[in-house]
């Protein structure tokens, strides 16, 4: 069996007033993130942990934020486009492991959606994928709550 792994790291900046979208889902928040597209870490992290196994660069190298096209885009789009580009190259997601480090608010409800919503996505079973999430203990700038940090594993599997 041919399989590749891939690992990806994102950041973004919170601020008041703007939305936070994690794992394809609006989580009902004060703060949310500065970014060009809709800012939304998770994906953005997901996407660069199936580049990576195929090591296709990444999703800053695809889709540039100096591009308007991207402006405001829901970050589902730019992951399946991810997910299209694997399919076409004959691989496909084994199972992906999300990890979300904010300080608040608690994203222990939305875990399940976030789950189905980027296995629908990526068209598979949710139980492919896994997100997960903690807090830094009030340490460094996610505990301070100046942003959010998450890391992403992908195994890909060759479908021919
Ligand atoms: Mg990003």
């Amino acid at each position: 069996m041919d399989i590749r792994i891939g690992n990806g790291y994102d950041v973004h900046a919170l601020a008041p007033g703007l939305p936070m979208y994690l794992g394809g889902v609006q989580i009902p928040s004060e703060i949310g993130f500065v970014a060009h597209s809709d800012g939304d870490v998770a994906i953005h992290a997901l996407c660069d942990a199936i580049l990576g196994a195929l090591a296709l660069g990444d999703i800053g190298h695809l889709f540039p934020d100096s591009d308007p096209a991207y402006k405001g885009i829901d970050s589902k789009i730019l992951l399946g486009k991810v997910v299209a580009l694997a399919s076409k190259k004959g691989w496909k997601l084994g199972n992906a492991d999300i990890t979300i480090a904010l300080q608040a608010p608690k994203l222990a409800p939305h875990i399940g959606l976030m789950r189905s919503t980027l296995a629908s996505v990526i068209g598979c079973s949710p139980d492919r994928v896994s997100v997960k999430a903690t807090t830094t203990e009030r340490l460094g700038f996610v505990g301070r709550g100046e942003g959010c940090e998450v890391w992403a594993t992908a195994v890909l599997v060759k479908t021919e």
